[in-house]
C-alpha cells in the first residue's frame, strides 16, 4: 500500500518507520514548500500534489493546520482519511467546540469573540479567570492569552482587537480557566467498521505550554471508562477513521476535553516501546483497512521530549528499557528534536530508571523532571 501523508515532520517519519514491516510505503507532502519529500531523508522529490494523490492508495495527515484548498483537493480524491471535516475540526477551535457540543462531551464553557461586545459579554457570562485562544493556527500554547483581573480587560482587548483586525479569518475562543488537578490524554483508533481501540490514559506534563513528559502506567479504571466513552462519542460524531488523540483536564476525577488532535500525537510516542502495537502502525492499519492491533500496555513507560537540543549524553543508551528517537531536524530553540522512551517491568523499576536518566540529563535542557518522577508511585 502507498500512503501519502500531508505534512513532512517527525510524525510522517515515524509512520514511515512503522509502515515498512507491513509493506506500507509513505510519501510526505511538505505544505510549506508545496513539495513531496522523502519522510526519512527529507529529500525534495519535487512538486506535484495532484500526481502524488493519484499515485497513493490512501491520503492522510500528520497535522491539522493545512491550507483549505489542499484539504478540498484531497477530499475530492475519495482517499482521504480521517478526511476534511475531522482535520478542520482539529485546526479551528470554533469547529472543535461545535463538534464537542454535538457529541455531548464536556469541555470548558466558552464564547466566540469577534468584537469588543462579544469580549465583554464573555467576561460577564463566564467569569474570571479566562483563557483566550486564537481559533486558527494555535499549537504549543501559542496564540493564547490569560485574563485574571477585571482591571486588565481593556489592555487585553486592545491586543485581541489588533490580532483580530490583522486576519479576518480569525476569531478568539474565550474559555473558562479550568483548575485541573492534572492533564491526561487518550490516544485511540477507529476503523471504517466503527470499531474503537484505545490505549491506556497518558498523564502529560507541560513546561511553558509545550509537552515535556508523558507517563503511561496502569491506570484508574473509572477514569479510563470516562475517557473512552468521550473518545467514542467524538470519533463516532466524525465517522472517524484513523488514530485520534483527545487531551483532557482531570478535575478531581471528572474529565473535560481540552482539545482534540485528528492524528497521531506526541503524548502517544511511548506506545513505540510500551504498547503491543504503536500508534503509528495503528493509524496506518486503520486508514489502510487492515485489522486494528492490540493497544495493551506491555510495560509501564514514559516519554521525555528533547526540545531545542541535538545531543544528549551517549551514556543514556546504556540504560535498559531506553530508546532514543531523533527526528533528523536542524536545531532551533525550543524545537521538538527527538524523544526518549523509557520502560520498566514495573512502575517501581521505571521510576528507578527514570531517576538514573535524570541524573545524566542536563537540568537546564530538561527542567522539572524530578517533579515528574515523583508522580511514579
Ligand atoms: P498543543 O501543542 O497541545 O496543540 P495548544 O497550543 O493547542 O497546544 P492547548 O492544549 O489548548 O494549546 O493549551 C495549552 C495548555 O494550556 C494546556 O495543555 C493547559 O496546560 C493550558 N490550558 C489551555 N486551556 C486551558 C483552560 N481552559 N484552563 C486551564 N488551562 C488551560
Ligand atoms: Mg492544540
Ligand atoms: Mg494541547
Amino acid at each position: 500500500m502507498k500512503v501519502l501523508v500531508l505534512g513532512a515532520g517527525q510524525l510522517a517519519r515515524m509512520m514511515a518507520l512503522a509502515g515498512a514491516p507491513l509493506n506500507i510505503s509513505i510519501s510526505a507532502y511538505d505544505v510549506n514548500s508545496d513539495s513531496i519529500v522523502h519522510p526519512l531523508t527529507q529529500q525534495n522529490l519535487g512538486k506535484g500534489l495532484a500526481n502524488a494523490i493519484a499515485d497513493a492508495d490512501v491520503v492522510t495527515a500528520e497535522f491539522e493546520h493545512i491550507p483549505l484548498p489542499v484539504l478540498a483537493q484531497c477530499q475530492q480524491s475519495g482517499k482521504f482519511l480521517p478526511g476534511e471535516t475531522a482535520i478542520k475540526a482539529g485546526g479551528d477551535r470554533r469547529l472543535e467546540k461545535t463538534l464537542l457540543d454535538d457529541a455531548k462531551v464536556r469541555s470548558a464553557a466558552y464564547r466566540i469573540v469577534n468584537s469588543e461586545a462579544d469580549f465583554r459579554q464573555a467576561i460577564t457570562a463566564l467569569g474570571l479567570p479566562l483563557v483566550f485562544k486564537s481559533a486558527l493556527a494555535g499549537y504549543d500554547g501559542k496564540g493564547q492569552w490569560r485574563l485574571k483581573r477585571a482591571e486588565d480587560a481593556t489592555a487585553l482587548w486592545q491586543q485581541l482587537d489588533a490580532f483580530l483586525s490583522a486576519d479576518p479569518s480569525q476569531s478568539i475562543v474565550a474559555e473558562q480557566f479550568i483548575p485541573f488537578s492534572r492533564e491526561v490524554s487518550l490516544i485511540g483508533a477507529r476503523n471504517s467498521q466503527g470499531e474503537v481501540q484505545v490505549y491506556p490514559l497518558t498523564e502529560n506534563h507541560h513546561v511553558n505550554g509545550v509537552l515535556s513528559v508523558s507517563l503511561a502506567v496502569a491506570g484508574n479504571e473509572q477514569l479510563q471508562q470516562q475517557a473512552q466513552q468521550m473518545f467514542t462519542a467524538v470519533a463516532n460524531q466524525l465517522n472517524y477513521v484513523g488514530v485520534l488523540a483527545i487531551e483532557f483536564f482531570d478535575v478531581n476525577g471528572t474529565l473535560l476535553v481540552n482539545e482534540i488532535a485528528p492524528r497521531v500525537h506526541n503524548s502517544g510516542h511511548w506506545t513505540q516501546q510500551g504498547a503491543d502495537v504503536c500508534q503509528f502502525e495503528q493509524h496506518l492499519r486503520a486508514v489502510c483497512g487492515l485489522p486494528l492491533g492490540s493497544t495493551a500496555l506491555v510495560r509501564p513507560s514514559l516519554m521525555v521530549n528533547i526540545l531545542g537540543e541535538d545531543k544528549v549524553p551517549e551514556q543514556i543508551l546504556t540504560l535498559p528499557g531506553l530508546h532514543l528517537h531523533w527526528y533528523g531536524k536542524t536545531k532551533r530553540a525550543g524545537r521538538k528534536m527527538g524523544h526518549i522512551n523509557l520502560s520498566g517491568a514495573t512502575t517501581a523499576e521505571l521510576k528507578t530508571r527514570f531517576e538514573q536518566l535524570i541524573s545524566v540529563l542536563p537540568e537546564a535542557a530538561f527542567p522539572e523532571l524530578t517533579q515528574m518522577a515523583a508522580r511514579l508511585n
